[in-house]
């Protein structure tokens, strides 16, 4: 299902330089789409991930303070055109029991991965209503469905992102804009092989299928879902997890 776009669309991926935003970007941008990928602050993996992709649109900013976003879309849409795909994917955890969590570290996260989703949404929603056509794509956690100890602050995000698809789901669904949740479970990236390796080899061992997620697997369902053709798949949560958590 997964195949060349025939009109060269515009897609936005946050946090789109490493882990499964880099395979996000890839993917699209083989597929046929003009990929913009942003980031936050290491400039190194920035670079790498132009060099070996040759995605030249690649832009710098925090998507928790919506004066950034507003001001990097706007660039965006100069160089590239309208969005009409938006992969909200960007990303943190700071993982601490709640007794113990300060102010920070709970906003912190919901700012990164909750108001971020709120910031990009809102700025390219009302384009892809005028323009009868966008592709809303979030990335949740199993987590945010689970609940997981120490993950009181990003499971609270992660949840907050399949409300907030639902609800706008409905709102747009006559426009032809599709808003989808995907929601992976441990997949080999920087943010899975920073825990403790004892704690993954645990973890590894609970997956029925017995190994991590790649972030390829990924990639191919937000190109699936973005794709043109697919209008009829909206307000869903995809499960990517090895089995690890069925609903
Ligand atoms: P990584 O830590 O590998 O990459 C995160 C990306 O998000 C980086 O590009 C980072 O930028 C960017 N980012 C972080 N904070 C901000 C910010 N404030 N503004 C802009 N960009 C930011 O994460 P993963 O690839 O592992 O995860 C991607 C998404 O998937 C996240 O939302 C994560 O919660 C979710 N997820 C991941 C799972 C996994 O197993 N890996 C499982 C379930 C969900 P920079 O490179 O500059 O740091």
């Amino acid at each position: 299902m997964t195949r060349k776009i025939e009109k060269a669309r515009v897609a936005v991926v946050t946090g789109g330089t490493r882990g499964i935003g880099a395979s996000i970007s890839e993917t699209l941008h083989k597929f046929g789409y003009k990929v913009a990928a942003t980031y936050m602050g290491n400039d190194k993996a920035a670079e790498e991930f132009k060099a070996k992709t040759g995605i030249e649109a690649v832009f710098k900013f925090d998507v928790a303070d919506y004066e950034a976003c507003a001001e990097n879309i706007a660039k965006i849409e100069k160089q590239l055109g309208p969005v009409d795909v938006l992969v909200n994917n960007a990303g943190i955890t700071r993982d601490c029991f709640l007794h113990k969590m300060t102010p920070k570290q709970w906003n912190e996260v919901l700012r990164t991965n909750l108001d971020s989703v709120f910031n990009m949404t809102q700025l390219v929603i009302s384009g892809m209503r005028d323009r009868g056509f966008g592709r809303v794509v979030s990335i949740s956690s199993i987590n945010g469905l689970s609940g997981a100890m120490g993950q009181t602050n990003y499971a609270a995000a992660k949840a907050g992102i399949i409300g907030f698809s639902k609800s706008l789901a409905l709102e747009v669904a006559a426009k032809g804009v599709t808003v989808n949740v995907i929601a992976p479970g441990y997949i080999d990236t920087d943010m899975v092989r920073a825990v403790d390796p004892s704690i993954l080899e645990k973890i590894v061992a609970k997956i029925p299928v017995k190994k991590l997620g790649n972030a390829e697997g990924i990639a191919r369902l937000v190109a699936f879902l973005a794709d043109e053709h697919n209008g009829f798949t909206t307000g869903a949560t995809f499960n990517v997890n090895g089995g690890q958590y069925l609903t």
